[in-house]
């Protein structure tokens, strides 16, 4: 990787964060490294049921400056986080600190360490123009480039599947949040033109050709996040896991779709058990034939099957709110949209549309009207085809 295959806005952010960091007093920086945010076009609340998800990088970037020190400070600053100076000792037994954004390097410094690297002391800077919770996955964005510089910096290579596997547990025990694997492995596995086909049975992946001048992915950030008190995410997950238990088999992905209705009259599945295994099962189905439509370039159908899956998340699932459902609604009824549905966990975050690229700027125009005028909030927009993932170089 040389920086001659950098977009002009990627040299541009490089200049940056080179800035940022000598202006911090660190001098010149070793090594630089890009990591995208990500978005998950289909497929969703299924990772943990077996499924296969379909996410992409995104054209929003995480950039960081890098340089070894002589001893084992650790030394971080983020544009993101102005003013903050993060330091911890890298050679010393590593835990996570209050709710720093200095954890989640930390967690991969542990990760790195625990898989038997020498980590010496750094000192690195951070710009990023992937939206900080906005359901892009800024963190896993974060996490990567770090495993990405400071591998190149001390000269090692690491299997980019075991560099997902090491973000992701960094995520669970430096910042607290059980996830998939999901995430870290799209913003590390992806590939330019290309959607990442990763099987949740076995962390086995394949890329999905999605790569059309003329068609593109509108992301659309409602700007909401609601809390809800019933803890939702644990409580469809543990539904999920007692209906599987129910039903007998390992995980919702071994119920075959011909057989779902079948399978919901068991009497021992409560009403919540039976919208959650219809939309697990289906939106497994859905992910699978989605694939194949972007395949064939036949957006017509993979508009529906969005469409379709937004249905069964604001319905069975009950993860959507009005925010989502209006974009969804208004973006669907729209000239040059294909389809479009809520994207990740849900109760907010962001909307994500296939679109006919000419169509892009009126059609977020008139979203950003009509959302605002309806919620008095103004949404993010951005367009995006599937981007790269991760990687460092030498300065
Ligand atoms: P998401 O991953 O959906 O954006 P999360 O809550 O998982 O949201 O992660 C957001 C957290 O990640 C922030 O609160 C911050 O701690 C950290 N983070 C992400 N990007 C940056 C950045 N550029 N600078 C500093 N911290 C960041
Ligand atoms: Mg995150």
């Amino acid at each position: 990787m040389s920086t001659q295959t950098l977009s002009p806005e990627h040299h541009a952010s490089i200049e940056a964060v080179g800035t940022l960091f000598a202006d911090s007093g660190f001098g010149t920086p070793e090594v630089f490294g890009v990591a995208p945010g990500r978005v998950n076009v289909i497929g969703e609340h299924i990772d943990y049921n077996g499924g296969l998800v379909l996410p992409a990088a995104i054209d929003r970037w995480v950039h960081v400056a890098i340089r070894r020190r002589e001893d084992d400070l650790v030394r971080l600053v983020s544009a993101q986080a102005p003013g903050k100076l993060v330091e911890f000792s890298a050679s010393e037994e590593l835990a996570p600190e209050g709710k720093s954004w200095g954890n989640y390097v930390k967690g991969v410094v542990a990760g790195l360490k625990r898989a038997g690297f020498a980590v010496p002391g750094f000192e690195a800077a951070v710009i990023s123009t992937v939206p900080v919770g906005g359901g892009l996955s800024s963190s896993a964005a974060l996490e990567a480039v770090f495993g990405k510089v400071i591998l190149e910096l001390i000269g090692e290579e690491m299997d980019d599947l075991a560099l997902a596997k090491l973000c992701q547990k960094a995520e669970h025990d430096f910042a607290g949040v059980p996830c998939g694997l999901m995430d870290q492995a799209a913003v590390i596995l992806c590939e330019e033109g290309k959607l990442l086909m990763l099987d949740c049975v076995d962390d086995s992946f394949q890329h999905a050709p999605f790569e059309d001048p003329d068609w593109g992915l509108l992301i659309i950030n409602s700007c909401v996040s609601h809390e809800l008190s019933d803890g939702g995410y644990a409580v469809r997950r543990d539904g999920c896991h007692a209906a599987a238990k129910i039903l007998g088999v390992g995980t919702l992905r071994e119920i075959n779709p011909a057989k779902l209705e079948e399978a919901l009259k068991h009497p021992e599945l409560t009403e919540d058990m039976q919208r959650y295994v219809r939309h697990a099962v289906t939106e497994i189905a859905r992910t699978l034939e989605t694939v194949e439509a972007l395949g064939e370039r036949d957006y017509a159908r993979a508009g529906e099957l969005l469409n379709a899956s937004h249905v069964s998340l604001r319905d069975d699932y009950r993860v959507s709110c009005p925010e989502l459902d209006f974009i969804a609604e208004l973006a669907q009824s729209q000239e040059g949209v294909a389809g479009c549905r809520m994207t990740g966990g849900g109760f907010g975050g962001s909307a994500i549309a296939l679109v006919r690229r000419d169509c892009v700027e009126s059609l977020s125009r008139l979203i950003e009207q009509r959302y605002e005028a309806e919620f008095g909030i103004e949404p993010k927009i951005f367009e995006t085809r599937p981007m790269g993932g991760a990687r460092a170089w030498k300065a």
